[in-house]
């Protein structure tokens, strides 16, 4: 089973691809979390995007066209995207890439969150810089103030969770990421599940479509 997470920064795609690979044994791949890894480690690859993550701007399709190539070199296992793609071009590239292994992609899932609510959500966000795990202040805070659950770690706001960077990214995925809503639902494999209320009941709304659509 192969499946894209698509929505708003903020939508939850995060939250709910961590769920959804565990349950249905998915490589959970989210181009955010490795651009974030490469900056933490002062990588290359991180000097070279973080400029892009930091103003809330799109890494260039080609850089991250080869770095989800690398990673799905090896991977055998299904595949479930998050934060990717973001542009119609990395979709077409994708849906190559699926063709010349005789594949396909099962489910594109749209989580619908009102505009407003993702600005709320996404400046109340905080997020472990070690595991990624992510957390909501108001929704789903950590146990101990400030830590992350799993592991212990300080959790950060993102630079990109910041006011001003929050509204440069919501104008990026409606300019660019925004046509992919109407690429997918012309592909007859697009489903859309309302967002926004307690994870947990995202979930099973999206694993009954799943189950309704035979994925
Ligand atoms: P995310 O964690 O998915 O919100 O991604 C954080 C940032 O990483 C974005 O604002 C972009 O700067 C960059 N990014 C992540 N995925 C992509 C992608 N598929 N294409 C271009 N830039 C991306």
């Amino acid at each position: 089973m192969n499946l894209i997470l698509l929505g708003y920064p903020g939508s939850g795609k995060g939250t709910q691809a961590s769920v959804l690979s565990e349950k249905f044994s998915l490589f959970h791949i989210s181009t955010g979390d490795i651009f974030r890894e490469a900056i933490s480690a002062k990588t290359a690859l991180g000097q070279e995007v973080s400029g892009y993550l930091s103003a809330g701007r799109l890494v260039p399709d080609k850089l991250v066209l080869d770095v989800i190539k690398t990673r799905l070199a090896t991977e055998t296992r299904g595949l479930l995207f998050d934060g990717f793609p973001r542009t119609v071009d990395q979709a077409r590239e994708l849906d190559d890439y699926f063709a010349s292994r005789s594949q396909g992609i099962d489910a594109v899932i749209f989580l619908d969150v009102d505009e407003e609510a993702v600005v709320a959500r996404l400046g109340s966000r905080r997020t472990c810089p070690k595991c990624q795990k992510i957390y909501n202040l108001l929704t789903s805070p950590p146990v101990k103030e400030g830590l992350c659950d799993a592991c212990g770690e300080k959790l950060i706001l993102r630079e990109d969770d910041k006011p001003e960077v929050i509204r440069r990214r919501i104008l990026v995925y409606k300019d660019q990421t925004e046509p992919l809503v109407a690429y997918y639902k012309g592909m007859g494999n697009f489903c859309m599940v309302k967002g926004g209320k307690d994870p947990e009941s995202v979930t099973q709304e999206i694993a009954a479509v799943l189950k309704i659509k035979n994925v």
